[in-house]
């Protein structure tokens, strides 16, 4: 089964129509690019994959279940948009951050798994951030604070990665080599990803697939992985 299935959704908010009879398929080992300009769905179809809203119309599967069955949200890990502009205010490091990954809420307490030290140091290693773990998150560049950010969603070990606009925050000449550590992340460790942008420039030979939400844009070599109904 495919691990995400969005089958012909549709989503209205009170005057807008944000996604008109969408479909698409999440396979395993995909590393899949939806696209749209501002204002194409992006996020509403973000907000419907992670559950956080229902559609409309139409039905969505998440590993062959439907998705109000599904009870494995662990699988599907999620780095927001906000991420990148962490800015705590307080002196967190890199192992912490991480570390917050795994916390299971416990009362007015998080516990952390015993072997946790273990867990962030892969993850880190994952997103070749492991020289920077003591390291306060603050003092770090865009693309690093974005790196930790992947590694705590990765510490959960997810099937599944979502990445919100993940580029924002990188400087240009640092996204070549952030598109790489996605590519081995994608090859080597077998993480499902999913990258939401507005960034045309995002479609490179890493990607596997793309989604435009707007037909009416074309990638050379690339078949539209969305199909809509509408026109
Ligand atoms: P994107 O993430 O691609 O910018 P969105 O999913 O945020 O697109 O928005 C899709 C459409 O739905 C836009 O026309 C937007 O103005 C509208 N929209 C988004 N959120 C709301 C909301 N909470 N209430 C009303 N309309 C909304
Ligand atoms: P080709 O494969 O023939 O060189 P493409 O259609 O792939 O041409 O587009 C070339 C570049 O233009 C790509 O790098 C892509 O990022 C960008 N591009 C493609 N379609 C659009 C579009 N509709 N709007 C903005 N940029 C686009």
């Amino acid at each position: 089964a495919p691990l995400i299935n969005i089958k012909d959704i549709s989503f209205d908010y009170e005057q807008t129509k944000a996604l008109d009879h969408i479909s698409l398929k999440v396979e395993e080992g995909d590393f899949l690019a939806i696209l749209g300009p501002n204002g194409s769905g992006k996020s509403t179809l973000l907000k419907i994959m992670l559950g956080l809203i229902k559609p409309t119309r139409g039905s969505i599967e998440l590993f062959g279940q439907d998705a109000k069955d599904f009870k494995h949200r662990e699988w599907i890990g999620y780095v927001s948009q906000k991420s990148n502009s962490f800015n705590s205010g307080f002196p967190a490091t890199v192992e912490e951050v991480v570390a917050g990954g795994l916390a299971k809420k416990s009362g007015l307490f998080h516990r952390f798994p015993k072997d946790y030290k273990e867990s962030v140091g892969e993850a880190l290693e994952a997103v070749g951030m492991e020289s920077f773990r003591d390291r306060s998150v603050s003092e770090l560049s865009g693309g690093q604070q974005q790196r930790v950010f992947i590694a705590r969603a990765l510490v959960a070990k997810p099937k599944v990665l979502i990445l919100d606009e993940p580029t924002v925050g990188i400087d240009h000449q640092n996204v070549q080599s952030f598109y790489d550590m996605l590519a081995s992340l994608n090859r080597e460790k077998g993480i499902t990803l999913v990258l939401v942008t507005h960034d045309v420039d995002t479609v490179t030979d890493k990607i596997t697939h793309v989604a435009c939400l707007n037909q009416t844009i074309h990638f050379h070599g690339y078949k539209n992985q969305l199909d809509s109904m509408s026109d």
